[in-house]
């Protein structure tokens, strides 16, 4: 699991708002960005455009636990979600701590 030091402050209240609202009335979500075609790692700590290059606002899931493996980011109903077929390359590290996704 990532530590939290690794998000921004906004996704970071998004994800308490998201909690405090009850989102357990929606669906899961089965479709992140990170799977879509139109998702970019970003190249380094100073890299802060979009991780979109759709440019579309996402929102973002924490883990609810250690061993979870649902987090990350994603836009509800988006409709320029296609499915990446080929694997992501790997995004850069910081320090010795591997990332998941930036
Ligand atoms: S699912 Fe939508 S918001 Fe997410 S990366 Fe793809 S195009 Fe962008």
């Amino acid at each position: 699991m990532r530590p939290l030091g690794d998000f921004s402050t906004e996704a970071l209240l998004r994800e308490l708002a998201r909690r405090n609202d009850g989102e357990r009335h929606l669906k899961p979500v089965t479709r992140w960005c990170e799977n879509c075609t139109h998702w970019r790692n970003s190249t380094s700590e100073a890299d802060t455009c979009n991780n979109c290059t759709r440019d579309h606002a996402m929102e973002f899931r924490m883990p609810e636990s250690p061993s979870s493996e649902d987090y990350g980011f994603y836009r509800r109903g988006c409709q320029d979600w296609s499915r990446r077929l080929e694997p992501r390359p790997a995004p850069p590290s910081r320090g010795s701590q591997p990332r998941r996704a930036t």
